[in-house]
This record gives structure tokens, sequence and C-alpha cells, in this order.
């Protein structure tokens, strides 16, 4: 790793900004040292395909080491960076101290909960492979305990799930629970009809796909009404404990929510003691530079960086992996002593899937919906997963899941918690607003 006759850059988090820098850096005459606390790199898009049965995580997840093997000048470290000397220009991973000539921060961003941080245990949310397997492991515990479970109220509560935020995330993972309710579970259980399950989608927005145009905002809300899901516009969850969410002022009792609301930047900005924005996303300049250090980059959800017109950059994988592109030109650019070229990212579209044969896309003017937006978004998303086996075997599971309608990893694993069932008597008033009409 000591190369110290070649310029040093060190990148912490190999997500798709990182990864992507590391990969444009490759036959340089960078020593390239790529930091991150996990020893995967992970497709956060198809998260919720774990998280619901129908992939597993192996499907979505890649080691780092292996995808930069061939990569000579790339150095993969397994650490968590928790601070940063900008002044001796040296981070700090876990104990250990590595000096670098450049930094590249793609650290990301985890889940925000707007000041209800006690929601955090309730109402978990995904960002993670453990988040995924936690999640998937909820799910399909709510349908073995209501199988046998006496009481018929508690039983209804196990056979509720919330999902808070209709973004992409939230209308994908209402979607997944409907279907794998409504269709792979369906024959499996003697004592509970899993199609029975209600599954509510809590948007405080006026619509949902809020960054979507209205007509698909509206095409995504119907799909998801006729596949099941109770869908709840311009209402915003107010409490949340382990018997349910209330949301404006009605309680649904519901033993399974999930968060996919908010996300607040890493903590790079409180590393370098640099200003950030309300998400906590350092504020850069239009080269992705920190401010008074020309040698320290942030890129992807982790920089609020704005194009030309003033528009802050989405935090979506496109972005992180064209700004990562873009800092390597820029950094040999500088090595060579050429001129640096501004920034222009390239809009791909936006695409989100509700469930099987829909999904509702956008580019430019254009706008689809419905199959032919659902073929496109599957081979996107296979085609943008690192590595040949993972891209086949997921072509694959989904052509089965699409035939059978199966879901083949429905695996409860790792250490379960106890599920926090509510007093009898308080579960009175909570349940009787939505008991009658379930
Ligand atoms: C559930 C979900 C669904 C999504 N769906 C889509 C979608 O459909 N389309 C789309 O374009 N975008 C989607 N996104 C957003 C997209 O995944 C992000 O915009 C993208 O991952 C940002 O890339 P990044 O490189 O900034 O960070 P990330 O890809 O999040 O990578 C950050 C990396 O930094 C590492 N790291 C963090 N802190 C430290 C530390 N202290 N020390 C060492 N390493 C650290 C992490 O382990 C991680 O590997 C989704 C996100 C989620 C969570």
């Amino acid at each position: 790793m000591a190369d110290r006759n070649r310029p040093r850059v060190v990148i912490v988090g190999a997500g798709f900004g990182g990864l992507s820098l590391a990969k444009a850096l490759a036959r340089s005459s960078f020593e390239v040292i790529l930091v991150d606390r996990q020893n995967y790199h992970l497709f956060q898009p198809l998260l919720y395909q774990v998280a619901t049965a129908a992939l597993s995580p192996a499907d979505i997840a890649a080691p780092i080491r292996g995808i930069l093997a061939g990569q000579r000048n790339a150095t993969v470290l397994l650490a968590n960076v928790g601070a940063i000397h900008p002044d001796r220009r040296e981070i700090v991973a876990d104990n250990r101290c590595i000096g670098y000539d450049y930094l590249v921060l793609a650290t990301g961003a985890r889940h925000a909960y707007f000041g209800h941080d006690d929601w955090a245990p309730l109402a978990p949310g995904l960002k993670t492979i453990d988040d995924a397997t936690r999640l998937r492991a909820k799910i399909l515990l709510a349908f073995e305990r209501a199988e046998s479970e006496e009481d018929e109220l508690e039983k209804r509560r196990l056979l509720n799930f919330v999902v808070i935020g209709g973004g992409p995330t939230g209308v994908e993972l209402a979607g997944a629970i409907a279907e794998l309710a409504k269709r792979a579970l369906a024959r499996d259980f003697r004592t509970i009809d899993p199609r029975c399950a209600r599954i509510f989608l809590v948007e405080a927005g006026p619509r949902l796909l809020g960054t979507f145009d209205p007509s698909l905002s509206e095409k995504a809300q119907k799909a998801l009404e006729r596949l099941g899901v109770e869908v709840h516009v311009g209402q915003a969850v107010t409490h949340c404990d382990p018997r349910g969410a209330r949301v404006g002022s009605e309680e649904i009792p519901a033993a399974t929510i999930v968060w996919a609301a908010g996300v607040m930047a890493s903590p790079a900005g409180a590393w370098l003691g640099v200003p950030t924005d309300r998400a906590g996303r350092v504020v850069v300049g239009h080269d992705f530079s920190v401010p008074g250090h020309p040698e320290i980059f942030v890129i992807g959800d982790t920089a609020a960086a704005k194009d030309s017109s003033g528009t802050p950059f989405p935090g979506i994988a496109p972005v992180a992996k064209q700004q990562g592109q873009y800092v390597a030109s820029l950094l040999l650019a500088r090595c060579r002593g050429q001129a640096e070229r501004p920034f222009r990212y390239r809009d791909f579209g936006s695409l989100a899937t509700i469930g099987r044969k829909l999904a509702v896309a956008q580019f430019g003017r254009l706008r689809l919906s419905g199959l032919a937006a659902w073929l496109l978004w599957s081979i996107a998303h296979v085609y943008f997963l690192i590595g040949f086996r993972s891209r086949l075997v997921v072509a694959l599971t989904w052509l089965w899941n699409y035939l059978t309608f199966e879901r083949g990893t429905r695996l409860i694993t790792g250490r379960v918690e106890e599920e926090q069932r509510p007093r009898p008597e308080n579960s009175v008033g909570i349940y009787s607003a939505k008991v009658e009409s379930a």
C-alpha cells in the first residue's frame, strides 16, 4: 500500500460514487485506497426485493475486493472512518491514520426520522443487507404468528403492514408486500388467509412519487390500489408505538411498520467541520471540492451540489456514479496539467416499479407505464447489477417469479427480536378504529 512516490487518492465509501471513481482511475498513475466499513458493494435499488423474499442478499451485493481484484493500483481496506484531519491530510480509519494527497468522501446517507429518533426501532428503514434480512424476517414472522394467534384483534394487527413514505422505495415496498401476501403466500397457511392482509402506504405530500410527473403518480396510486394497497396521501404519520401507527387522527394497529420517508447524509460535514445543508450534506463547489480544500471532494448522497441553473442534484445512483467518474477525470486532468471541464449530468430518466408487470417511467417528456415500463425497469436493473453471475441469477429469478408468482427466499434467519405485543388493556381503544372495517 505504501507507494508514496505516486499521488495517493483515498476514497471513503465503495457505493455507487466511490466505486465508479476507483474504477475510473484504473491504469492511472494514482495510488488508490478505497475504504469501506462493509466488504461489499450494495445495489440498494433492489434491497426491497430482498426484504420481500424475491431475491437473496448475494444477488444484489458483490465483494469489493473481487470487483477490484484486477486493478493493480487499487487497495481495498475494510475499516470504519470516524474522523479526518484536513490539516495533516489524514483520515482515521478504525485506529489507523492514513495519509492522502486527494480525499474523496462518498459515504452515502442513512435514515432520518425528522426528530422522531424513538421511531427507529419501531419503524426500521431499508439501507443495508442487514436491514433487508431483518425486515424480511419481520414480515414473514407476522404471518407465522398470525397463523397461531387465537386473539382476533392481535391476528389482525399482525396482518397489517404500514409503509411510511410514498417515494419510489415506499411504492416499491408496498407493492411487493401486497404481492407477497396476496399471491406468493396465498396457499401456504391453514388458519389465516394471507390475502386478508392490509397494506397501508402513507405519504405526507400531496401525491405518491413526488418527483415524477403527476400523471404517473396517479397511475402508480391506481395500480397500487388495484393490488389492494390502501394509499393515504396528504397525511403524515404522527405517532408510532409497538401497537401501530397514527395517521392523522386514525389509529392503525400494525405489527410491521417500515420507514421509507427520509434520509440524512453521512456525518462527513462534521468530520470536516464544514457547512452542510439541512439534510447534513456537505456544501461543495461545482467541481465537488470542499470550499477552501481543493484536495477534498464530496460526492453522491453526501454532497449538496447544484447544477449550473442552481437545481440540486437528486440523491440517486446515476448522480453518484457520474460524479465519481467526473472527479476521476478532474484528477487525471490536474495530474496532466490539462484544463478541467465542467460537470454535466446526463439524466437517463426515472423509473419506479409497483409490482409484476407494473411500473412507471419518465424520460424527458416521454412517459411510460404498465408492462413496457416494467420491462424497461427490469432490463435497466439487471444491466446495472455488478457481475455476470448476479445479472444471470436475477434475470432467471425474476422470470421464475413472473411465471409462478413464487418468492423462493422466504427464509426467517438471524436473531429474531421478540415482538412487542401490546398489553390487552391498551389494545381495545387502538384496535377499535379499524377492526370493524378490516
Ligand atoms: C432502499 C433504497 C432504494 C433506492 N432505489 C434507488 C433507485 O431505484 N434508483 C436510484 O437511482 N437510486 C436509488 N436509491 C438511492 C441510491 O442507492 C443512492 O443515491 C446511492 O447509493 C448513493 O451513492 P453513494 O455512493 O453516495 O452512497 P452509497 O451507495 O450509499 O455508498 C456509501 C458507502 O459508504 C460506506 N460508508 C458509509 N460510512 C462509512 C464510514 N464511516 N466508513 C467507511 N465506509 C463508510 C457504506 O458502507 C457504503 O458502502 C435507493 C436507495 C435506497 C436506500
